[in-house]
């Protein structure tokens, strides 16, 4: 149905979370609907309210993919109104300009470009340049070893690549994704992340850009003797450090856990991740025993399969994929907010599940 004929839905930005996710996926929705939208009230309760740079590249760039006529967004605007047209596969290059979260702009693109065409062979590839590592959002590295592996789980085929990294307050980093067209295969397993398996391996990992190499040594040797104390078979655990090419100077150590899913007979693997940035006031050893304690919480505490932030980012690929169900660790206002969004647009309902304190059953019925 051609965008115009559609009735305009307004969005009260305040709503639940009330932050930028309700600005980038009422776009991603709106393009994937045909839905022209109004959003009122744009981060309402925040300290600074309004559009800032990277929700305006969000605006901007999926006014790009989808032909959309937009009016009233600029930097600080608290409404604007989106209406789009057809979603175009192609090539696309965006620049922040800031050091502005490259992995949310991606996220935002991410459904249109999956659904932009049923031709098999037209992919897509978007660079966005601007911060890669970024406080609270998820970093490339959450992307690649975690959200796409997720996503491919539905038969989505997405690509990261890290060319540059970028971390605040310069940025200059930039990632380039290669996107499939979504088509749903007969052959894909239903998405049934809910019972944890046994513990295949915790991958550490620890960068520097321009600083000391002597801090990766130290995080990765803090955060194994943590895990270790704690009874966690050494063996499990890899451990890897780099020194990054860039500008700017910054630190990040990441774990990824990988569990099997369900009966030790299925191949299938979760693999879950935990980011730290290194920040001036926090030694080498204390961000090794702070990434330590994420991994135990969510080993010890929870045999939920999925934590808190891949579980918001989940639940519209889930919605769009034909549904499926997932445990998870806790409910952010992040995914009460995503999940009260995502039924504002589609004809799905998404459900929890509380099963005890620590693990909650997400269900999304299409
Ligand atoms: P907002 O606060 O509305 O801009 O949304 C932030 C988004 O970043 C949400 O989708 C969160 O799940 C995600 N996020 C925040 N912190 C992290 C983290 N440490 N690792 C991965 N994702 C994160």
């Amino acid at each position: 149905m051609p965008a115009s004929t559609q009735e305009l839905l307004k969005i009260d930005g305040s709503t639940g979370e009330g932050g930028g996710q309700i600005i980038r996926t009422a776009l991603s929705l709106s393009m994937l609907t045909g839905t022209p939208i109004e959003i009122i009230n744009i981060r309402a309760g925040r300290a600074k309210p309004g559009l800032m740079r990277q929700h305006l590249v969000c605006v901007q760039a999926s006014q790009s993919i989808s032909d959309a006529t937009v009016t009233d967004a600029h930097l600080g605007s608290t409404t604007f109104r989106f209406t789009p047209h057809a979603i175009k596969s192609g090539d696309y290059t965006f620049d922040i300009g800031s050091a502005g979260s490259t992995s949310l702009v991606l996220q935002t693109l991410l459904p249109a470009l999956l659904f932009a065409n049923v031709d098999e062979h037209s992919k897509s590839t978007v660079i966005i340049k601007g911060g890669t590592h970024n406080p609270l959002a998820p970093t490339t590295d959450f992307l690649t070893e975690a959200f796409v592996p997720a996503l491919a789980k539905l038969g989505m085929q997405v690509d990261i690549e890290l060319q540059q990294v970028g971390f605040a307050p310069i940025g200059g980093g930039s990632i380039k994704a290669t996107i499939a067209p979504f088509l749903r295969r007969a052959n894909t397993l239903p998405f049934k992340l809910t019972e944890r398996g046994e513990l295949v391996n915790i991958t550490l990992v620890a960068n520097v850009l321009n600083l000391d190499y002597d801090i990766c040594k130290r995080e990765l040797a803090s955060a194994q003797a943590s895990l270790v104390e704690s009874g966690i078979d050494k063996t499990l655990i890899t451990t890897h450090s780099r020194k990054l090419q860039g500008i700017g100077e910054g630190n990040t150590c990441y774990a990824q856990v990988t569990h099997k899913v369900g009966e030790l007979s299925t191949q299938q693997q979760h693999q879950e991740m935990f980011t730290l940035l290194g920040e001036k006031r926090s030694s080498a050893e204390n961000m090794g025993s702070r990434l330590a304690g994420l991994v135990k919480r969510y080993l010890f505490n929870t045999d939920a399969l999925v934590d808190e932030y891949l579980t918001d980012q989940l639940l519209l690929p889930l919605a769009l994929a034909g549904g499926g169900e997932f445990s998870t660790r806790m409910i952010s206002g992040h995914t009460e907010t995503q999940a009260w969004l995502i039924e504002q647009f589609l004809p799905v309902q998404i459900r929890f599940n509380t099963i005890d304190d620590n693990k909650i059953l997400v269900k999304v019925v299409v």
